[in-house]
């Protein structure tokens, strides 16, 4: 889970809170000192955690508050609320409309995870039933265009790209045009991140961007290299219209937290983090349901959305037999591949409030997965009577 230890930590503190008979000045000083070296070994900006500091310290009047349980609530609830400020630029997220060709251009260096990022988006965006298409408009690296393509068909999402032309601006230009005459609803078009000298890498950007006219361009950013994302972030809006920004390889990396916060205080909206290499490994951004997993008080909402996306009930098959009380091998077969969608188990068991997040612990692992996929295939080498 993202910023698991991060949350272990600030619970502890928050554990050590409820030990507590009395609660005073010291004891609050205490907790605070735990939660804001929690913080900054999370790689949180020093002057950002000072911040936090003090705006529980102002909002918490000890000595108004009556009895012990009820100030733990208080400092409980104040320390949720600046938490949740601390990774919220404020800002509302761009969102694609219905009913209208929807631009998206992806900007951010190699390496970032870009490329990948582009197919999570559109399967994402595919999952939620937009009719999507990808664009390499990648021409200065060698086989970004094999890169794409392979990911696209794996996540069976359209794609447009060239060997042959080494103009970017012109394959962007034709790829979008060609998905807009197609009635595509969006089309992400990846870009170079590289290029021989960073001001060219600008240029070309800008030039794309001119090209297509883009309604968000999003910034892709590695999220473990910590602090310096806010600097990173700051040079690329500065450069091209960034809309919003993806962080991407979050999962697990104990640095993260500076990344968030240091994008939040851009003022950039962070609309999804990268949480590991699959094309679901994908999480919707946003501060509450983000702060909420991370404490392990789970995300009802984003549960529902994901279920939701499955789209059981358009597995007709499935529907009619559990109508009859009906569950065949192949139902469960079907299942298991559902539920392999939606993500790591860890994801899903940190949407479940009450949960311990470490209850799957282990159950995402590389055994678990093939184990699955074991069943899979031992289910389908058998014969339609055997299922
Ligand atoms: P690009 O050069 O920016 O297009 O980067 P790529 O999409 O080729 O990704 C670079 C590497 O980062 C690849 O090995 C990806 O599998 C990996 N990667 C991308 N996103 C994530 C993520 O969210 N988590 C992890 N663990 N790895 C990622």
């Amino acid at each position: 889970m993202v910023l698991h230890e991060l949350g272990a930590k600030i619970n502890e503190a928050f554990r050590k809170l409820s030990k507590e008979s009395d609660i005073d000045e010291k004891v609050l000083d205490a907790i605070l000192k735990d939660i804001c070296t929690a913080l900054l070994t999370s790689d949180v900006n020093v002057m950002r955690v000072r911040e936090l500091r003090d705006n529980v310290k102002k909002s918490v009047n000890i000595e108004e508050l009556g009895a012990t349980a009820n100030k733990k609530r208080v400092i409980e609830k104040v320390v949720f609320e600046e938490l949740c400020n601390l990774v919220d630029p404020g800002v509302q997220a761009w969102q694609p409309k219905k009913g209208k060709f929807n631009v998206i251009m992806t900007v951010g260096l190699q390496g970032s995870g870009k490329t990948t990022t582009c197919t999570k988006l559109a399967s994402f965006y595919h999952r939620k039933g937009w009719k999507i298409g990808l664009v390499c408009a990648d021409t200065f690296r060698a086989g970004a265009f094999d890169q794409l393509k392979q990911n696209a068909t794996k996540a069976h999402i359209p794609y447009y790209g060239s060997y042959n032309e080494a103009d970017p601006v012109q394959i962007a230009r034709e790829g979008v045009e060609k998905f807009k005459q197609e009635k595509f609803e969006i089309v992400i078009v990846d870009t170079s991140g590289r290029h021989k000298q960073e001001s060219q890498l600008f240029d070309e950007m800008t030039q794309i961007s001119n090209s297509i006219d883009p309604d968000n361009v999003i910034f892709v950013m590695d999220g473990t290299i910590g602090q310096s994302a806010e600097a990173q972030a700051t040079a690329f809006k500065d450069a091209v219209n960034v809309g919003s920004v993806v962080l991407t390889k979050m999962d697990g990396h104990a640095k993260g937290g500076g990344a968030i916060s240091a994008v939040a205080a851009t003022k950039s909206p962070i609309i999804f983090i990268g949480t590991g290499e699959h094309v679901h490994d994908i999480e919707k951004f946003s501060a509450r349901p983000f702060i909420s997993k991370m404490l392990g008080m789970g995300d009802i909402a984003g549960l529902v959305d994901a279920v939701k996306d499955l789209r059981i009930e358009d597995n007709k098959d499935l529907m009619q037999n559990l109508s009859k009380g009906i569950f065949t091998l192949k139902d469960l077969r079907d299942q298991l591949e559902m539920i392999m969608k939606l993500g790591s188990l860890n994801k899903i068991a940190g949407m479940i409030p009450g949960l311990p997040q470490d209850a799957l612990k282990g159950m995402d692992s590389e055994a678990g997965t093939k184990q699955l996929k074991q069943f899979m295939c031992i289910f389908d080498s058998m014969t339609e009577k055997g299922k």
